[in-house]
């Protein structure tokens, strides 16, 4: 098996170190991650400046590794355009320092660095350690490591990677979850500087908007069950499609300057 191993946490994270070791056995390994953490860099690529890619000079003779100054999706399209040999059989993201749970997917630079991977056509799987305090990495490497036989004999649909989260502590066992609902309260810290200006510092807590809702990722995690979420990045929403069809927005070319809207033309006059 050929893996790509990338995370957000930065190269020299514990989480991927502890997973690369971990899959040497398994295939032939290739490790393509961020210089420094990148957490919470959502889907964003570099475009505007060059990217710098180095060796990462690993001691086996499985793994091959290499360091970009650039972000999870970078380290990805690096990989499969101009880094790896072939087309690897999977992706794995993570381990992440961290729960990626519920609407916390669409910032996460764990979970776009499988999606760049899924929009490429490689089967990608997104990890997760749900805590920040005295992490231990064990569970969620043999769980990953139990995954793999499975991975191979089964097929995951196209478009669609696999968003793993593993309890602190030992699992009371593992689900299958959706998405749940997050939104963050107290998000904005305002503190003053040394020079007496006001700076801002972006946090906050979670709060658990489908805490009924015993589907979700959010619940899965809280109640000590590892959450294993399929996620598609097709945001359409099918069922609307119908609805907003029968809106009248039936503007045709050649009926296109009467369908102008009314008062456009008054807001330009007050511009002018
Ligand atoms: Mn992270």
């Amino acid at each position: 098996m050929r893996i790509l191993l990338t995370n957000d946490d930065g190269i020299f994270a514990e989480g991927i170190t502890v997973l690369r070791k971990a899959l040497e056995r398994f295939g032939e390994i290739y490790v393509i991650a961020p210089d420094r953490e990148r957490s919470a860099a959502g889907h964003s690529i570099t475009v505007h400046r060059p990217l710098r890619v180095r060796e990462a000079g690993f001691r086996s003779q499985w793994v091959r590794g290499w360091v970009v100054d650039g972000t999870p999706a970078d380290c990805v399209k690096l990989g499969l355009e101009a880094l790896l040999p072939e087309k690897p059989d999977l992706l794995i993201s993570g381990i992440n320092l961290g729960p990626n749970v519920g609407t916390d997917v669409l910032y996460s630079g764990t979970v776009s660095a499988a999606i760049e991977g899924i929009i490429n056509g490689v089967p990608s799987v997104a990890v997760s350690l749900a805590t920040h305090d005295e992490p231990d990495f064990t569970t969620a490497v043999v769980f990953v490591q139990e995954l793999l036989p499975e991975l191979a004999r089964q097929v995951l649909p196209t478009g669609t990677l696999l968003n793993i989260n593993i309890p602190p502590g030992t699992p009371r066992g593992a689900r299958v979850t959706k998405l749940g609902n997050i939104r963050y309260v107290n998000v904005i810290d305002r503190r003053t500087d040394p020079r007496g200006r006001s700076y801002f510092w972006m946090a906050g807590e979670p709060l658990d908007l489908n805490d009924n809702d015993p589907d979700t990722d959010v619940r899965a995690v809280k109640e000590g069950f590892i959450s294993i979420t399929p996620v598609q990045i097709d945001l359409t929403d099918y069922l609307f499609m119908e609805k907003l069809k029968r809106w009248s927005l039936s503007w045709s070319r050649e009926e296109f300057p009467r369908g102008k809207p009314a008062g456009l033309d008054l807001k330009l006059k007050e511009r002018a």
